[in-house]
């Protein structure tokens, strides 16, 4: 184990939480070491090819890559964004996202007053309205200063102005049409959002999106490509097929990590990447106390998906450069993940994602649907591989009912199919690992804002925790929550100051 001032670090998942608290705890010189379980790194970020074609499990649409942003700061400091920037594909600024409600469309172009100014258009009579719901979207996001890495007041680490309302609450509290009510929370299938959602989630979501939505040409791999070299270019060491099956630890301190090979990983910090209910498992039973134990494995997890993958035939389906986001009949965005057996689903998110070449023409489509947990519950024991015929009839009956919809939106869909899959939430679990299947990880409560954020630190002094479910998922939450882990061991100002200085040297 190293001194003090260079310590030893070893991160459990290498998801883009583990990778990123890699990158930067390496540049900053600390020895780490990621220990990854699956035979690649990534994660959400891996990309899979079936029929020649790379698909992304997870990862499909980033804000915050624009120029400046915090995202791109991040990668800068840490040597990553070369690698990344060429695969950067800004979604259509005059519509990055494309919301069908109630048999109408609405079109969502980038940048606040532009967005501003078409939500007006289409709601003449709310025009002041929205444009206050949009500054005060802008105002919450800026009393959460780590989000655009700036140091947070550490004697006010959560502002008195954000524990008030959830999203719905917020929006209502703006506007009064009820369709633009359910404009404005038209993505709230980006943050595992229901009706207890606080209103800074939406807030931070629709601002990161708004100023600029993008995606990865040919998958989110190239970002875990780009983290991993970014960890061993600085000197540590990214090592797949090593389940980590028991933290050694008492009360005090953390000793070392078994994987399940039978090796033994010691150093003097340890930062846990998985959700908070799977570090829990790896725990001697007594190294927590009960009462923080039982909060973090009670923590309230986020919806899952069913996902139809589509192989297009080649010049047939123009590639279209946004999001559709269609509710079916008279669903309204917040009863999505209400569906009976019979009115699956209420909304679909489909998108043509772009790889490298001529996207003129669209070789793929990915429709993702809200899925519960429960509905896949019959089958949850059955072994990957060898799943039972009535769990391949409700997987081909779900393909059936989005066929069906899709249908509405692109008559000619069935002439442009090549090949098409589908993924369940046991799917997810089986390949991602994902903690009961929930892909936006843990989700919060506005009515109990303390509970369902967790702190980085854990009652054990050199254990941290990263990853989407300590406070926020994706390009929104999860670097964010990397920063402020690798913070607690190099000192968040310190780290900062680091990344500030990189990013104006990467500029001058
Ligand atoms: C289908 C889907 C679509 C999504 N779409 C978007 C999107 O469009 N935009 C967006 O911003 N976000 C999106 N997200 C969310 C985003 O992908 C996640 O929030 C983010 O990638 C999570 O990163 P993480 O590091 O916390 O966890 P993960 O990526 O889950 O990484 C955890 C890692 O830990 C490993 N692991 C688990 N157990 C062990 C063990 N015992 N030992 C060693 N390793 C272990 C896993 O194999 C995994 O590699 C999506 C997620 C999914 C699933």
């Amino acid at each position: 184990m190293e001194t003090a001032n260079h310590p030893s670090v070893v991160i459990i998942g290498s998801g883009l939480g583990g990778l990123l608290c890699g990158a930067l705890l390496a540049r900053e010189g600390c020895r780490v070491t990621i220990l990854e379980k699956a035979p690649e790194a990534g994660g959400c970020l891996q990309t899979f090819r079936r029929y020649g074609i790379p698909f992304e499990t997870g990862f499909h649409t980033l804000g915050g890559f624009y120029p400046g942003s915090p995202m791109q700061r991040l990668l800068r400091s840490v040597g990553a964004w070369d690698a990344v920037a060429p695969h950067i594909m800004p979604l259509d600024a005059d519509g990055f996202d494309e919301v069908h409600l109630h048999g109408r469309c609405y079109r969502l172009p980038t940048g606040k007053d532009r967005f501003t100014a078409a939500l007006a258009g289409y709601f003449p009579e709310e025009k002041a309205q929205i444009e206050a719901y949009m500054d005060e979207v802008y105002r919450l996001c800026d009393l959460i200063p780590l989000f655009d890495l700036r140091m947070p007041d550490p004697n006010r680490p959560v502002h008195p102005d954000l524990s008030g309302r959830s999203v719905k609450q917020f929006i209502e509290s703006y506007v009064h049409n009820p369709e633009l009510r359910e404009l404005l929370a038209w993505n709230n299938t980006l943050y595992g959002g229901d009706l207890f959602t606080p209103d800074f989630v939406a807030a931070l979501v629709t601002k990161m999106y708004v100023e600029g939505t993008v995606r990865l040409r040919d998958g989110s791999r190239c970002l875990a490509d780009a983290l991993q070299q970014a960890v061993v270019s600085h000197g540590g060491q990214v090592l797949t097929q090593r389940e980590a099956v028991r933290i050694e630890a008492d009360r005090q301190a953390v000793s070392a990590v078994r994987t399940q090979d039978g090796k033994c990983f010691q150093a003097d910090w340890y930062i846990s990447a998985l959700h908070p209910a799977d570090t829990v498992r790896l725990l001697p039973e007594g190294a927590f106390p009960a009462a923080y134990r039982n909060r973090l494995t009670g923590l309230r997890n986020s919806y899952s998906l069913f996902t139809l993958f589509l192989v297009l035939k080649p010049d047939t389906m123009p590639y279209f450069n946004r999001n559709i986001y269609h509710y079916t009949g008279d669903s309204s965005v917040w009863e999505a993940g209400d569906y009976t057996p019979d009115d699956f689903p209420r909304g679909l998110m489909v998108m043509t994602p772009p790889m490298a070449g001529d996207n003129r023409f669209a070789r793929k489509m990915i429709v993702h649907c809200i899925m519960r947990q429960d509905s896949v519950k019959a089958w949850q024991d059955s072994v990957h591989g060898a799943r039972p015929e009535a769990y391949e009839r409700f997987k081909a009956d779900c393909t059936a009912r989005i066929f069906a919809t899709l249908r509405s939106i692109f008559p000619e869909i069935d002439a442009a199919v090549m090949h098409h899959f589908a993924a369940t939430p046991l799917t997810l679990q089986h390949y991602l690992s994902l903690a009961d299947a929930a892909v936006y990880g843990t989700v919060h409560d506005y009515r109990q804002l303390y509970a369902s954020f967790l702190s980085v630190r854990t009652k054990i002094s050199n254990l941290l925790l990263t990853g989407q479910s300590v406070k926020l998922h994706g390009i929104c939450g999860v670097p964010a929550t990397a920063v402020e882990t690798c913070g607690a061991i190099t000192g968040l100002d310190v780290l900062l100051r680091h990344i500030a200085n990189d990013s104006i040297n990467h500029t001058a």
